[in-house]
């Protein structure tokens, strides 16, 4: 596939994405918006060669002309001056986890999972993921209401636990698809050569990763923002006391090789000091990026 259909193709993806969209938010069918994306489907539809420069751009700034309108429209939908169309984003209290729907119905992925695992995955084992993070959410509220840590360790781990749990099954459900298969494509497959060599080097390694997983655990493809380049790796049972898909904003070093030589074994001096040298800025910047990432994502 060349670029250029490659760029259509990319276009039609996000055409149906955006209808998609504005079902799911239920918008009704006779405003401006779905006339804007009808007009834009059949123009995507209707082509049917080579693109010239031009046409591509002009194809482009039609796209973003959509995409700025229907960020418009839903921020003054909510009320809020600025945001994007994903800040559509719910902001959970603690506590306020539920379990989400699956995209497909139990039975489709047949006959490669069947229905009653996918049942009693998504129905038992996930929605106590959910319930389990939703108790330790609000039991660490009362922690902090209370002034009460005596019970961190434990609330910790559940977080973890449950949290991890919630997150990743929600990403796997979405994964999958009955019309999944195939190959990756477009910035993905380019990714996964730059980094891997070739998909089916990636496959591979990938695989090996989930079946050499020790006990209970997970495989993942993941993208680090610092490296800047795919990575796989395993994750034995669901954490070791983090949740998956989280973003760190701030971070403090608490092994001894970090204070020992200086407080000795008087780690607690060491944590008190910390807030003396934190640089909000940089938290505060973290956040912002964080911020910019899709829900779900
Ligand atoms: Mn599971």
């Amino acid at each position: 596939m060349s670029r250029f259909s490659q760029y259509v193709n990319d276009l039609f993806i996000w055409n149906e994405q955006m209808r998609q969209f504005l079902q799911s938010e239920q918008v009704e069918q006779d405003t401006e918006l779905w006339h804007q994306l009808d007009e834009f489907s059949e123009l995507i539809e209707s082509i049917n060669q080579e693109l010239s420069t031009e046409q591509l751009l002009s194809l482009q700034a039609k796209a973003e002309r959509i995409h700025q309108q229907m960020e418009y429209y839903f921020s003054r939908k909510q009320g809020m001056g600025v945001g994007t169309i994903w800040t559509e984003e719910r902001q959970l209290s603690p506590g306020g986890h539920t379990l989400p729907e699956l995209p497909y119905a139990y039975n489709e992925l047949e006959p490669y999972i069947s229905e009653e695992i996918m049942r009693l995955h998504h129905d038992k084992h996930h929605r106590s993921y959910v319930n389990g993070l939703n108790k330790a959410e609000q039991s660490l509220k009362k922690a902090r209401e209370t002034q009460d840590y005596s019970l961190i360790k434990h609330w910790s781990r559940e977080l973890a636990f449950h949290g991890s749990g919630h997150y990743l099954h929600s990403i796997f459900w979405n994964n999958m698809n009955p019309n999944g298969g195939g190959q990756p494509k477009g910035v993905l497959q380019g990714e996964m050569n730059r980094y891997f060599g070739s998909t089916y080097a990636f496959k591979k390694q990938f695989s090996e990763a989930a079946k050499q997983v020790e006990g209970a655990g997970w495989a993942l493809l993941v993208w680090s923002p610092m490296a800047g380049h795919l990575e796989i790796l395993q994750s034995e049972r669901h954490m070791l006391l983090t949740q998956w898909s989280v973003v760190p904003l701030l971070v403090l070093d608490v092994w001894e090789h970090a204070y020992y030589l200086q407080y000795k074994n008087n780690r607690a001096d060491y944590v008190d000091n910390f807030w003396n040298i934190v640089y909000w800025h940089d938290v505060e910047m973290r956040l912002e990026k964080a911020l910019d990432k899709r829900p779900g994502i």
